[in-house]
């Protein structure tokens, strides 16, 4: 018996924009996601009303479906502020402020942080279609269908999305096993960004602009290696944002300590210690990351790789950003995947 066409597992923006088209095409379909929250990597600290961004801050110029969403929900769209000095800091912890390139100016940001997108993405569909809290454990195939199963709930569909990021996809049981080329390809595919952490640094007063400084800055002596303001478009809380350099591992056993360490190399590098140090460390969380990701890659070549074009014929596609074939890894590729699901299933 079929419960619905398609099901879709996961619920980021990729499973989110697939689910949009799906409904807008009259397609019947059900979205499963494992955590308690939509949005995946889109993930937000809300302090004192304001959104800051814990994955996804920017979109860019020249990525039409990013803009697209933006005008089709009316957000507002503002450049990262990149006014001012940069701040310099050696290994010793020596501190320079001066003219310098802040290395995301230009680039575009959301009013309300990137989980808006999310917000609204989910309320283009009905509600009874988006499950939360529902993690595909396994996945088993008959001659005329395909079943999902969670801890919770089955369904049998024709056609199962796999909107996650592939070494995800590749944790889950299937009946019969995959072809060893296919869950290999799985596990070759780095999940982007999925081995980085955050510093989210939250102050009152943006005391750095006023000092005549971007909030970009870099540091070879770390924590954080890379610094950029992450206040909202306008008004307060404020904040600056910094990556991790530590891997992943020193991370997980010296949280503490570097979230310490964290806070004085803001108070070297800005002048004020922060009010609160939020850490969200991509790496530990097993909803986006694997192992295999603790060690970083440069962008890898994303899109389709051939193993995965036609798993148990065509009833498995993936669809993840890492999916997408020309902007893979960024957003604008969880919208291109989205896309090209949207025409593979179109195809039959
Ligand atoms: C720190 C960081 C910074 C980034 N910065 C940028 C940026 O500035 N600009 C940019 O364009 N991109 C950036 N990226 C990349 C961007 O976040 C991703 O391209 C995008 O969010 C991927 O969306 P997705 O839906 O394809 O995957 P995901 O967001 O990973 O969504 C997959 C979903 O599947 C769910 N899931 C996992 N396992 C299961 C299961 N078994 N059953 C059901 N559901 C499951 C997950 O919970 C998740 O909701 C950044 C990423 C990170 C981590």
């Amino acid at each position: 018996m079929m419960d619905t066409d398609v099901v879709i597992v996961g619920g980021g923006l990729s499973g989110l924009a697939l689910a949009d088209e799906l409904h807008r095409k009259g397609v019947d379909f059900q979205l499963l996601e494992a955590r308690s929250r939509f949005g995946g990597r889109i993930h937000a600290a809300y302090i004192d009303g304001a959104a800051f961004d814990l994955g996804p801050a920017w979109f860019w110029q020249g990525q039409p479906r990013m803009a697209a969403a933006t005008k089709r929900f009316g957000f507002t769209v503002f450049e990262q502020y990149s006014t001012g000095d940069i701040v310099t800091e050696d290994q010793h912890g020596n501190v320079q402020r001066g003219a310098g390139f802040a290395s995301m100016a230009g680039s575009l940001r959301i009013a309300g942080g990137m989980t808006a997108l999310v917000d609204a993405y989910v309320k283009t569909v009905p509600a009874d279609r988006l499950h939360l809290g529902q993690a595909a454990t396994e996945i088993s195939q008959t001659d005329t269908s395909v079943t999902v199963r969670t801890d919770k709930l089955s369904i049998s569909a024709n056609k199962i999305i796999l909107a996650l990021p592939p070494r995800i996809a590749q944790t889950i049981i299937f009946d019969p096993p995959l072809a060893a080329a296919q869950s290999d390809a799985m596990g070759n595919v780095a999940t982007w960004m999925a081995g980085q952490a955050k510093f989210l640094a939250i102050y009152d007063k943006a005391h750095w602009r006023d000092a005549g400084l971007s909030g970009d800055g870099q540091s070879r002596r770390g924590p954080m290696v890379e610094f950029h303001d992450a206040s909202p478009q306008s008004g307060g809380p404020y904040a600056v944002f910094g990556f991790v350099g530590f891997d992943a591992n020193t991370r997980a056993n010296h949280r503490e300590e570097m979230t310490q360490m964290g806070t004085d190399q803001l108070t070297r590098l800005f002048g004020t210690k922060p009010r609160q140090l939020i850490l969200q460390d991509w790496a530990q969380d097993p909803m986006t990351a694997t192992p295999a990701d603790h060690t970083s890659a440069d962008h890898p070549a994303y899109g389709r790789p051939s193993a995965l074009t036609n798993i148990w014929n065509g009833r498995i596609i993936l669809g993840s950003s890492e999916m997408g074939q020309s902007f893979g890894g960024y957003l604008e590729g969880a919208l291109e995947a989205a896309q090209d699901v949207g025409n593979l299933l179109r195809q039959g």
